[in-house]
């Protein structure tokens, strides 16, 4: 059976920064027959309480960084970097990953990115695991809770997660 990893607020673990979650109902019911779930929350993993204060990204001069959203002094980049690395032996056994959208940490695409001064610079970025994870595993399939609502991306990323999964069994 597939294993796919999934933000843990999809899977309706209350650790959001609001102290709320994000359960999707897709990833809950329909899906969960078929595959097994390996929730994380990277937020929680670096040692972030629940609730907590808002993240972002933010451009430095050296790139993008993970940081407070209020100053931008506190850098949670090294930390994420850090539980990354730790979470690889995991990751390694995933045929897919079902991440959460809009966040910082998480999200796969139009992440707010902030530059040194707070200012908003663009809507383009990409959470910080989850950059990690697909710089790690480029073929491992991704997907956004809240397109996975549309019957075709679904069923696209589904498809996707089996393919993997053979893959995954034949060469290891
Ligand atoms: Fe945690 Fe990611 Fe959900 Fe944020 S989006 S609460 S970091 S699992």
């Amino acid at each position: 059976m597939p294993k796919i990893g999934v933000s843990a607020c999809v899977m309706g673990d209350q650790v959001r920064y609001d102290g709320g979650h994000k359960q999707s109902t897709f990833v809950t019911r329909q899906l969960q027959p078929h595959v097994t779930y390996q929730p994380i929350c990277p937020e929680v993993g670096i040692g972030m309480p629940v609730p907590r204060p808002t993240i972002h990204l933010r451009e430095m001069t050296d790139g993008i960084h993970l940081t407070d959203s209020r100053n931008g002094l506190i850098d949670h980049t090294d930390a994420m970097r850090t539980f990354f690395a730790k979470k690889l032996p995991v990751l390694e056994q995933l045929d897919g990953y079902v991440v959460a959208a809009k966040s910082p940490s998480c999200g796969m695409e139009r992440i707010k990115v902030y530059d040194s001064e707070g200012q908003l610079l663009h809507r383009s970025g990409q959470g910080l695991f989850t950059q990690l994870l697909k710089e790690h595993f480029p073929h491992l399939p991704v997907e956004e809770d809240g397109r996975l609502n549309d019957a075709g991306l679904r069923e696209s990323f589904i498809t996707r997660v089996f393919v993997y999964h053979e893959f995954r069994h034949q060469v290891l």
